[in-house]
């Protein structure tokens, strides 16, 4: 582990990233790498970049399918304590890239600030969750971003406020490779009125997706103001499979992983789904799911 050379106590060779994903399969990591600190981090990129080496971001690994092969290159996990710290400061809250988004959610009904409420049931980072501008039918993480926290690939750290960034559906301006972390800024409400919009989000979840399944959300983006479900619905897909991968009865954008299948069931899957969908209504479902 020469190009990781004084570093080997943050630094795993061909690691499972199963574990780390809500899907559940797919290979290892060539090096999965877990920085304690940011100067570790910056380290760790910029020797990937001196050593063209590819970086990867893993969050929570909620939106994400690696593939049976795994990945060759560096996948980051920011799991140490300096990133996943969270701090409330008069009406903001100050969270570290690897602060696990539900347990965040559910301190601010606690400390009486709105806002949100609509990523109630969505799982993952606060990284992931920016990166993605997660969310949905009741609005977006972006909405409540104020600053965020980058490093570039040479690992030099600098922030980005609100003026800067751009948020659009499952999607953000940030380019650069590292989310180190956000301020949000919310307002002050009724605990009680918070806790009551989290449980009807609750409910709603409960009752439209397969929870309690291995699965990473929404495979497609919904098209033309069309939800993609509806149109994997009618295209009559519902139930198929392929080995373990089959699609949800209950939401149909929604993929489960039963024991046993592969990485490339679900991409076979994914395939059948694009070619059915756009043989039956000319649309193109874009992923939404990334695939490493
Ligand atoms: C049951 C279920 C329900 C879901 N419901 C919803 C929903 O309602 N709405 C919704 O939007 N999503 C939903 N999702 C998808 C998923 O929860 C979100 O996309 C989430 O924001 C992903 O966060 P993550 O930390 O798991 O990211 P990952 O899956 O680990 O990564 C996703 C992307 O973010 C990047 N990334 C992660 N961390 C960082 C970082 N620190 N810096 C830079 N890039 C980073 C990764 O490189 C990758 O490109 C659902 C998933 C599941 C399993």
């Amino acid at each position: 582990m020469k190009l990781f050379a004084g570093l080997e106590g943050i630094v795993k060779s061909e690691a499972p990233l199963a574990p780390y994903t809500w899907f559940g399969i797919g290979g290892p990591a060539q090096y999965l790498v877990e920085p304690s600190r940011a100067d570790q981090l910056a380290e760790v990129l910029r020797r990937c970049r001196e050593n063209e080496l590819p970086t990867y971001l893993l969050g929570g690994g909620a939106n994400l399918l690696v593939d049976d092969a795994g990945v060759r290159g560096a996948v980051i996990k920011l799991s140490g304590e300096e990133f996943c710290s969270v701090r409330f400061e008069s009406g903001s809250i100050i969270a570290g890239a690897g602060a696990d988004l539900s347990k965040m959610v559910l301190r601010t009904v606690r400390e009486g600030l709105s806002g949100m409420e609509c990523l109630t049931g969505i799982p993952g980072s606060v990284g992931g969750a920016v990166r993605m501008n997660a969310g949905g039918a009741f609005g977006d993480i972006g909405s409540v971003v104020e600053s965020v926290e980058l490093m570039d690939t040479d690992g030099v750290a600098f922030s980005r406020s609100r003026g800067d960034l751009v948020f659009g559906y499952r999607s953000t301006n940030i380019t650069s490779k590292v989310i180190l972390g956000a301020q949000f800024r919310l307002a002050e409400d009724d605990p009680h009125r918070i806790l009551s919009q989290v449980k009807q989000i609750w409910i709603y979840k409960k009752n439209t997706q397969p929870l309690g399944t291995r699965n990473a959300g929404c495979i497609f983006k919904n098209a033309r103001g069309t939800s993609a479900g509806a149109l994997i619905d009618k295209a009559a897909l519902k139930g198929h499979r392929f080995g373990g991968a089959h699609v949800s009865d209950k939401h149909a954008n929604f993929i489960l992983a039963d024991d046993g299948t592969r990485a490339s069931d679900v991409l076979k899957l994914i395939n059948l789904i694009r070619e059915t969908v756009y043989k039956k209504f000319e649309i193109y479902l874009e992923m939404e799911l990334e695939v490493w």
